[in-house]
């Protein structure tokens, strides 16, 4: 944390307004806690569309990290990601540079916006995993009609965001943590997710710890959402069910989120740029006005956080300046109009509401070395070459099974978009250009010799296009890699 010049007594914040409704949202956070008298001086800067209009192809400039690295916290507006192939996403890439590992969502019914869950209690967190998965963002065309994009997890990032969630249970007081992956398909990736989750889970024998499908937390979140506290989940899975349970409450609006690493944290709300409503001064600021208090907790400033959310509470409940997202954009308040409700009401109390007590968050420690996770025994069990054909299944499966006659690897199985096709398994599978081709050794005790690959390759590439080579290993005797549907 640090302090702006001349001034001990205040805490730095980097301030990003934003695209879209991004700055009318975050000057509205800005004023109410301006308003409060907390102690928090802004240090402005820019990122996302403005910076990709410069050249800047991260959309993130150079001031922006520098003065993040300084103040290590930021309130953020929503980035807008351009369509383009060339642009990543401003939001991601900050979020990656800093290694803001968790990503913090609270979902609460707030009882001043009705929806059909009112009543029912829902006060739930989604803790999603922030920089791995999906968006690790590595994509490729394989072929000119196939593409391939890396979903990598790793046993370090998973063990990292499951301690974050229990963390912030205790932080909270929460007692229960459902883990939601969909490991029942991706036993490797999401199963990391699973497998972290029970490990870590008993070191806390105060919270109940459950496993769910990923489908089923989204239909359960859906028919009975007041069963969850706080959902641990991947990337992919969590950035859908925050939006979804952000629906529950009264949509987007209300959802904030706090983005939070070892080193950084970044307050923002879940919601996005909302284009159609930019400039209008009818949006609703709250979800990054939740965010900028879960910044004030950040910041040890308790008391201007609980402040905060009772006076949104409080204007919600008076029901004199709801928002147009609540109300219809039709009758509803202005952004302004609400900020300035909002401001009006620091200092009273909701009757109907509680604000949770909170306390310090114990971030996970995490060894800032690169995780090296030893086997004892590592063995190369054979090789899957992908490659681009228009021959059939058939025709490409002898001609393979030739040129490994003579090579310590036979050609096991070739799969076509996951489902094995050769040899021919009697299922109707419509294929692509794009097959993959296991090769396993003949000895079952060797352990392959890179030679041994790279001789097979040659002869591959002799006769055919290979675009993908991925080695196959186990590790202590488990396997590490899954089979093809169909494969025996
Ligand atoms: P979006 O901006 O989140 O808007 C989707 C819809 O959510 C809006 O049309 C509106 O619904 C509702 N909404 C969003 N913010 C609201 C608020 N403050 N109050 C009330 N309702 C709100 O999603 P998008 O249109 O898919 O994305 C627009 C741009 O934002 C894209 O470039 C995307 O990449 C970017 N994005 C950025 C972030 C981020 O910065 N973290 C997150 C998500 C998306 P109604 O139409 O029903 O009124």
């Amino acid at each position: 944390m640090s302090t702006p010049p001349g001034h001990p007594e205040k805490k730095l914040v980097t301030l990003i307004p934003g695209d879209g409704v991004g700055p009318e949202c975050v000057r509205a956070a800005q004023r109410i806690i301006e308003a409060t008298g907390a102690p928090v001086a802004w240090e402005e800067h820019q990122a996302g569309a403005s910076v990709f209009r410069q050249g800047i192809a991260s959309g993130v400039p150079r001031e922006t990290i520098e003065s993040i690295r300084e103040t290590r916290v930021v309130l953020k507006g929503p980035l807008e990601t351009p369509v383009g192939f060339g642009e990543k996403s401003a939001n991601v890439t900050l979020r990656k540079l800093f290694e803001t590992y968790g990503n913090v969502r609270p979902v609460r019914e707030l009882p001043g916006v009705p929806t059909p869950y009112s009543g029912r209690g829902i006060d739930l967190v989604v803790v999603r995993e922030n920089v791995e998965d999906l968006y690790a963002g590595i994509e490729h065309m394989q072929t000119p009609g196939v593409a391939q994009c890396l979903k990598l997890i790793s046993s370090k990032g998973c063990e990292k965001v499951v301690r974050l969630a229990f963390e912030f249970a205790l932080a909270e007081g929460r007692k229960r943590i459902h883990c939601a992956t969909k490991s029942n398909i991706m036993k490797l990736t999401e199963g990391a997710l699973k497998r972290g989750f029970e490990q870590v889970s008993r070191e806390y024998p105060g919270i109940e710890a459950h496993h769910i499908i990923i489908d089923n937390c989204a239909h359960q979140l859906v028919k009975k959402p007041e069963q969850f506290d706080v959902i641990v989940t991947t990337n992919m899975n969590g950035d859908i069910i925050s939006d979804l349970a952000s629906a529950l409450v009264g949509g987007l609006g209300f959802a904030p989120s706090a983005n939070l690493g070892n080193e950084v944290a970044i307050f923002e709300a879940v919601h996005g740029s909302a284009p159609k409503y930019a400039g209008k001064n009818v949006i609703n600021p709250t979800a990054v006005v939740l965010s900028a208090a879960m910044m004030l907790r950040h910041l040890g400033e308790f008391d201007a956080a609980a402040t905060i959310e009772h006076a949104i509470l409080v204007t919600f409940e008076d029901g004199e300046a709801r928002t147009g997202d609540v109300v219809g954009y039709d009758k509803g308040a202005s952004t302004t109009a609400f900020t300035e409700a909002v401001i009006a009401n620091l200092g009273r109390k909701s009757e109907r509401h509680q604000v949770r007590g909170y306390k310090p968050l114990k971030l996970p420690k995490v060894n800032p070395a690169a995780d090296f996770v030893k086997a004892k025994d590592r063995r190369v069990v054979g090789v899957d070459v992908f490659v681009e054909s228009s021959l059939s299944s058939e025709a490409l499966g002898k001609g393979l099974e030739r040129l490994a006659a003579e090579t310590p690897v036979k050609l096991k199985m070739i799969s076509n978009r996951g489902t094995k096709v050769y040899p021919a398994t009697g299922a109707i599978t419509d294929c692509v250009d794009h097959w993959r081709c296991r090769f396993i050794r003949r000895d079952a005790s060797a352990d392959l010799a890179d030679a041994t690959l790279l001789d097979l390759l040659q002869r591959i590439a002799a006769r055919y296009r290979w675009m993908h080579v991925e080695k196959l290993q186990e590790f202590d005797g488990a396997s590490g890699f899954t089979m093809a549907q169909g494969e025996d």
